[in-house]
């Protein structure tokens, strides 16, 4: 996002950016997960990365719900770090052949656009309290708390088994 912009002047339109930001965000996310599930070989992650898929659609509609609580229309400015992490997802993940070797990449990819998503909603959160939001605040709270969530499986995951056969391949 074009954090320097002249549009931007007060905390609410500093507010309302981020917020644009984070909503492209997670609709590029609901477009990605197809393929990252696709491309997975362990069961367990595709059925972690289906589930969060779904809990990712509510992301996006409980971001609308915010938008329409600050009196702001949802709209999306693009947000060029998370279209990075997943470029970088497809790049890794590409050439891989070895199936547990690829889901690592995949678990590794998966918790870099969690970690993205943890560190804008905490920022989000930290504004809407300070602008009096209250109501954003804990609609964005339960959100980071899946996002949370979602890093904690994936980090379940390779710790018990996946990157653990994926090292014995070597
Ligand atoms: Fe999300
Ligand atoms: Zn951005
Ligand atoms: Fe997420």
């Amino acid at each position: 996002m074009a954090l320097f912009s002249k549009d931007i002047q007060t905390m609410e339109d500093l507010f309302d950016h981020m917020l644009q930001d984070i909503y492209y965000a997670e609709k590029k996310i609901v477009k990605s997960l197809p393929t990252m599930i696709d491309k997975a070989r362990d069961a367990s992650l595709k059925q972690g990365l289906s589930e969060h898929l779904q809990e990712t659609r509510g992301h996006v509609t409980r971001l609308e719900d915010v938008f329409r609580m600050i009196g702001r229309d949802a709209s999306a400015v693009d947000c060029p770090a998370i279209d990075g992490i997943i470029k970088e997802a497809g790049n890794l993940a590409g050439d891989i052949e070895d199936k547990e070797v690829l889901d690592a990449a995949i678990i590794a990819a998966a918790q870099a656009v969690e970690h993205y998503e943890i560190t804008r909603y905490g920022t989000l959160i930290a504004w809407a309290n300070r602008l009096g939001h209250q109501d954003a605040a804990e609609l964005l709270g339960r959100t980071l708390e899946e996002e949370r969530e979602a890093d904690s499986k994936l980090t379940d995951l390779a710790e018990t088994g996946i990157n653990a056969e994926a090292a014995a391949v070597a």
